[in-house]
């Protein structure tokens, strides 16, 4: 059997610590299927797994994840759109009341898109998909930015792009024009651990439970 190891490690420690401690809430979502408030669109990245960030429990977000957390606009041309069909879940099934863009600090999709980066194979899939950050872009200019600066500006537009993108929905455009779904930018410091929302008034980002960030990052670590 070629099944990894460390995943044959990880669901023995699942089921001695975790599972035990969650096994009557697994019992309940079973019975009464799962009623997630929040829907989390967040990158394929294995450093920013959005139930680890949150601390989330079992039924707690409904999470899809893509390269570079994006949100293609609206397409009803009947051809497969995996964001869509997750959205249309999300908000027409479970009606989730909050829809969070998660982004995050050295984004490798936005890294490729910012550097034209060669095509890893001949369907060159990441500049593909990458395309749908153009707009996003047309927005940061560049002058006067260091390279790392530009980059944090462009995952920074890419989140507001998302969220754009999710307005071209009719049905969840008139959903947030009600406040019955609230979108919401989020951005994960992947070395500082810090976490940032976008303030939508300002277009800025702004850490939140800084306080907590800063205990924390002060605490012994021994
Ligand atoms: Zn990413």
């Amino acid at each position: 059997m070629d099944f990894p190891q460390r995943l044959i490690d990880g669901y023995g420690a699942f089921l001695s610590e975790r599972l035990p401690r969650e096994q009557s809430r697994f019992h309940a979502l079973a019975e009464t299927g799962q009623r997630p408030e929040i829907m989390v669109i967040g990158c394929s990245d294995s450093r920013v797994s959005p139930e680890v960030i949150f601390d989330a429990r079992p039924g707690e977000l409904f999470v899809v994840r893509n390269v570079a957390n994006i949100v293609p606009p609206f397409a009803p041309d009947g051809q497969a759109h995996g964001v869509s069909a997750a959205l249309e879940f999300g908000v027409g099934a479970l009606k989730v009341k909050h829809i969070v863009v998660l982004g995050h600090a050295q984004c490798g999709g936005v890294k490729a898109f910012a550097e034209n980066a060669e095509p890893l194979s001949p369907g060159d899939f990441i500049g593909n998909w990458m395309k749908l950050m153009a707009p996003a872009a047309d927005k940061v200019l560049r002058t006067g930015l260091s390279p790392a600066d530009y980059l944090t500006r462009l995952e920074w537009a890419n989140i507001a792009n998302s969220l754009d993108s999710l307005l071209t929905f009719p049905g969840l455009a008139k959903l947030i024009e009600h406040g019955t779904v609230r979108t919401h930018g989020a951005y994960f410091g992947v070395a500082t651990g810090e976490l940032s929302v976008l303030d939508k008034a300002s277009g800025q980002f702004r850490p939140v439970a800084a306080e907590a960030h800063a205990r924390a990052f002060q605490a012994p670590r021994f």
